[in-house]
């Protein structure tokens, strides 16, 4: 029996052929999702892998044919419009696929990045954890439940400088998907985010809130100790 049809190398074959999974970078925005996929998209086409980069059609804020951090970090992409057409376009020696905006996908697309990731392929998805009410943002719940690696980003609130994890709608208008930028969106902290309007507004003169200002000076600390820990 020759050495390659050996139930041991035929193991460390299927091993090593079907090393695909899935890693979800999510969190608020601003927090630095984008950023942390051209990142990692960077060293693999630095390691000289097959490298395919995806957004949805939906999301042309910044670039048509490119990933624009906020910050203006940029890598070439691709644009679908949904999630089938993204494993049509997926080639068969392509080994990284990144995926942006993951939220404004289809609910096929944790099945699509199953697919992917059963084909060998390093699958990376980011987008946003929640709307702007602080609801999970389907599909990315469906994507963190089956993905290997999960990292949470997290932004810096624009009111008091904690620690922000939502992403706070400035207009009054507009359903689940109102596509915009700084404009329309900031991040804040969750104190920041329940108190709305009222959390930017500035304390009219003789104003009298003290259990507010108290409890703001307590949320204060607690951003300098958030502060300290980073
Ligand atoms: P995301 O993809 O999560 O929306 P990006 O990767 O596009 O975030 O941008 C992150 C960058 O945004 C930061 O490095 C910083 O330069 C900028 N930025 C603007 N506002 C904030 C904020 N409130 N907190 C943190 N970073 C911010
Ligand atoms: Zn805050």
């Amino acid at each position: 029996m020759e050495l390659t049809d050996s139930p041991t190398h035929q193991l460390t074959n299927l091993r090593t052929r079907h090393h695909g999974w899935i890693e979800v970078i999510t969190g608020s925005m601003f927090s630095g999702k984008s950023e942390e996929l051209i990142r990692r998209l960077r060293r693999a086409q630095i390691a000289k892998q097959n490298v395919q980069i995806f957004k949805p059609l939906l999301d042309n804020r910044y670039s048509e044919d490119h990933i624009v951090s906020h910050s203006e970090m940029r890598i070439a992409s691709e644009n679908v419009r949904n999630s089938d057409e993204l494993l049509a376009h997926v080639k068969d020696d392509t080994d990284v696929v990144g995926i942006d905006e993951g939220q404004f996908f289809d609910p096929n697309l944790p099945a699509a990045c199953n697919t992917l990731a059963d084909r060998g392929k390093r699958v990376i998805v980011a987008g946003l954890d929640q709307d702007y009410l602080g609801r999970p943002f389907e599909p990315m719940p469906q994507l963190l439940a089956i993905a290997e690696y999960i990292t949470k980003t997290l932004a810096i609130c624009v009111v008091c400088g904690a620690p922000a994890n939502r992403t706070y709608r400035k207009v009054k208008r507009g359903g689940r998907v109102v596509v915009g930028g700084s404009d329309l969106y900031e991040a804040r902290c969750r104190r920041c985010f329940e108190l709305g309007d009222r959390a930017a507004a500035p304390a009219t003169p003789g104003e009298t809130h003290a259990p507010l200002r108290g409890s703001r000076r307590r949320h204060r600390a607690g951003a300098r100790a958030a502060r300290r820990l980073r």
